[in-house]
């Protein structure tokens, strides 16, 4: 049975008795695979790049426990309690108080918020940097909830300058991303006005932030399963529900690292582009390409503390300016590691991660011209998808230094 399949029968999902494990795959992750395919275990996520083997991590619910065990698998165990882990994430926090020029306070980044929260933020920092930005629209998701987030420019006005676009939460359970793009929304509206190398940047591009790209699925997370990830798309013939964002996208759409299997977590639809959220983010990653081009692109995930750079659907191929590309991710994750000593892995996606076909930055680099088109996966390799709260604020701190560098480096 697959996760997709239990979630229809069951509807809100606990997790009590859950375990996480770590399980060596022999660097052999289809045997492994099949194995576990009878059992209703929840996919996590695979190979940290790390060490000599990859490794999968896995939910397993208490009954199934002992057949987890009984397939002699060399594994560890990362989490005893998952849903003392998701209790431990805290309820969502209230929302801040304004300061005296509109902006919420920093304590929005001690905790998560829900889905609703995060759309009143957006409009609150808009608001507080009106001058200088609009809230945008791309499209609409499956269940028709606007896709949205804040365009800001700098003193040459607005679309004067190339494009620096960023997506979170694509991936629904990843709920570190929207927080650390919101806090990079957040330094830069706050840091305009009197940091110089925030002037820089923001008088050189025009920033498009889209916090939340799959807010179905991001909902979804909040109020039925913490462990959702794709978006909440119903399709003919087939009682599974969604498909992965990251792998509708047309560039190298169908290969593999994607699934044909409407139950997997990493299903690819059955066109390109064939998602409302994904066939959004093209047509206007194409507006603006066509406009003023593209000159960096992140699309935020968590959890493997990597910078991946294209490709991802071929190990064989590369980006022309890879070179300077891998010295950039260097530099970045170099200071990454400066507040709190966490490593990131960069490279080739396809290399450093695993084979992902049909991903949105290896569109930004073949099909939108985009310069530097990576995806970056937060923290944390220890805590998973369940980050605990408190290093939201630590997780965001780190990665806004590794943006100052990128920045000033591009
Ligand atoms: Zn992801």
């Amino acid at each position: 049975m697959k996760p997709s399949s239990i979630l229809s029968i069951c509807g809100r999902i606990s997790f009590d008795g859950y375990k996480v494990y770590r399980i060596d795959t022999n660097n052999d992750i289809a045997s492994l695979e099949s194995a576990l395919e009878a059992l209703p275990i929840v996919q996590l996520a695979r190979d940290h790049g790390r060490g000599e083997h990859s490794a999968l991590d896995i939910a397993v619910p208490p009954e199934h426990r002992a057949a987890i065990e009984s397939l002699n698998l060399t594994m560890t165990v990362l989490s005893e309690d998952l849903a003392g882990d998701i209790a431990a994430e805290g309820l969502p926090g209230d929302y801040p108080v304004l300061d005296g020029n509109g902006i919420p306070a920093i304590s929005w980044f001690d905790s998560y918020h829900a889905y609703e929260d995060h759309v009143r933020y957006w409009a609150d920092l808009q608001a507080a940097f009106a001058n200088n930005s609009e809230l945008i629209q791309v499209g609409f998701s499956f269940e028709g909830r606007p896709i949205q987030g804040i365009h800001l420019w700098g003193k040459s006005g607005k679309n004067s300058k190339p494009a620096i676009f960023f997506n979170g939460n694509v991936h629904a359970r990843e709920w570190i991303t929207s927080k650390v793009v919101e806090y990079l929304l957040y330094q830069i509206i706050t840091g305009y006005p009197t940091e110089t190398a925030v002037r820089e940047v923001l008088d050189g591009y025009d920033f498009y932030v889209l916090p939340v790209v799959n807010p179905d699925g991001f909902v979804y997370s909040q109020t039925e399963n913490r462990l959702w990830r794709k978006n909440r798309q119903r399709r003919q013939n087939t009682t599974a529900i969604g498909t992965d964002i990251n792998r509708n996208w047309s560039v190298g759409f169908g290969g593999d690292g994607s699934s044909s299997n409407p139950g997997s977590e990493t299903f690819r639809g059955y066109q390109p582009g064939d998602t409302p959220e994904c066939a959004a983010l093209m047509d206007f990653a194409q507006a603006l390409s066509a406009d003023k081009g593209i000159k960096l692109y992140i699309d935020w995930h968590s959890y493997a503390q990597v910078i991946l750079l294209s490709y991802g659907y071929t190990c064989d191929a590369f980006p022309p300016n890879i070179d300077r590309q891998i010295g950039l991710a260097a530099g970045t994750a170099a200071r990454i590691a400066q507040p709190y000593n966490t490593t990131f892995d960069y490279g080739p996606g396809c290399l450093v991660l695993y084979q992902s076909s049909g991903n949105g930055r290896d569109y930004m680099t073949d099909a939108a011209g985009t310069e530097f088109a990576w995806g970056v996966e937060l923290r944390s390799t220890s805590y998973g998808f369940v980050l605990p709260a408190d290093q939201i604020l630590p997780s965001s701190i780190e990665v806004w230094e590794g943006m100052l560098y990128l920045w000033a480096n591009l």
